[in-house]
């Protein structure tokens, strides 16, 4: 039988997908290194990419600090079906006769030595491959912008020995960001990742994709992993429970992370949390901002961000639960607890090496 877009099209609509398209090593030629289909399989054609939606009413009451276990349950639950078409679907274009391989969603990288291994480099990278074939395009946080669930969606895909017909890049007009114009993802970033960003820009196929270069990246994972969460302003947080200073910059993350790894480790488990690759114990969705306050209706971004500035701040209670509350009740009952139990979460501890400070042209607080 011969597979075509159609067929693949039709195949991924029945399976929920909101948005696929169709990259070859042609219309990926000039991008990073993550765009070499190669590198997974040397006799790709073909690389199929989609995208499956998240549940968006989920969001106001996650980023408002109401409810963090509706988002994460289906955060997770949509990615586990996005690994799963990808299998289903390289299945069943291998019994047509065309070898294909499915790439994961997530947690596959990049082998190389230790110091390269920490940036978790991903095998294929899906967005690229997603700005590459119109299923969406670059945003300033570097996510994978759509035009009806932004970047609220979850990248799936597999390689295929298929020839089949590239889809285009979608036309820059279609692109609901306006980058410096906006700016409200860096709004609650408390890693600070996103400030300071400048733009960059990424030739597929000779098409061109811009979005915001981070100088580190290490800063949001400390902070995605769930270690620290408070901002430096003190009056809000993630869903963290950690309020130890939050690292700037690369260096000072791999300096920091090992004090608050162990102290992440001796806190009470919270309801929900996952297995991930590179963690024996769970893990919890607790940031993801600039994910989910970006948004197509901007004045929507603006409610977000005060969705997260408003709620306040994480306090987890004995029994592990989370609480949101004011930062004046939070110190309250920070102050309350026994030094050994407050220590988990705050407390003494060494300087951050050669500590780095946003500089007035970094912070884009301001611009907000
Ligand atoms: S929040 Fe604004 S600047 Fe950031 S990616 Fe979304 S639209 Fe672009
Ligand atoms: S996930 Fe959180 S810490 Fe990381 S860049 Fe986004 S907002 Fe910043």
């Amino acid at each position: 039988m011969e597979v075509t877009n159609e067929i693949i099209m039709k195949y991924l609509r029945v399976e929920g997908v909101v948005h696929a398209g169709i990259a070859t090593p042609e219309t990926l030629e000039g991008g990073p290194p993550s765009t070499d289909l190669s590198y997974v399989m040397p006799s790709a054609k073909s690389a199929i990419v989609f995208a499956l939606p998240l549940n968006l009413d989920a969001i106001p009451d996650y980023l408002g600090k109401k409810d963090r276990l509706t988002y994460e349950t289906n955060y997770i639950r949509v990615s586990s079906l996005g690994d799963g078409i990808a299998v289903k679907l390289a299945n069943f274009l291998k019994v047509q006769g065309y070898p294909s391989v499915p790439l994961a969603v997530n947690e596959i990288y990049r082998d190389g030595p230790p110091e390269d291994k920490k940036y978790m480099y991903p095998d294929i990278s899906l967005r690229y491959l997603a700005a590459a074939s119109g299923v969406g395009f670059f945003g300033f946080s570097g996510n994978l912008l759509t035009n009806d669930y932004g970047p609220a969606i979850i990248l799936g895909g597999l390689l295929t020995e298929a020839e089949l017909e590239p889809t285009k890049p979608l036309d820059k007009s279609e692109n609901y960001c306006d980058y410096y114009n906006c700016l409200q993802c860096c709004g609650t970033c408390p890693s600070k990742t996103l400030h300071g960003q400048d733009l960059v820009t990424v030739t597929m196929g000779g098409h061109e994709h811009q979005y915001g270069e981070k100088k580190y990246t290490l800063p949001c994972a400390f902070v995605c992993g769930g270690f620290s969460g408070l901002d430096r302003s003190g009056k809000w947080s993630t869903w963290a429970t950690g309020r130890f200073p939050l690292p700037l910059t690369d260096e000072e993350t791999v300096a920091v992370a090992p004090m608050n790894l162990e102290r992440f480790n001796k806190r009470p488990p919270a309801p929900g949390g996952r297995y991930h690759t590179f963690s024996p114990n769970p893990i919890y969705y607790v940031c993801s901002n600039c994910q989910l306050i970006c948004t197509p209706d901007k004045e929507e971004r603006k409610r977000r961000n005060n969705l997260v500035k408003e709620s306040g701040v994480i306090v987890q209670n004995e029994d592990g639960t989370l609480e949101a509350m004011t930062p004046e009740e939070a110190r309250k009952r920070l102050d309350a607890m026994a030094p050994e139990r407050r220590a988990l979460y705050e407390g003494e501890v060494e300087p951050l090496p050669e500590e780095h400070k946003l500089t007035e042209e970094e912070d884009f607080t301001h611009k907000l």
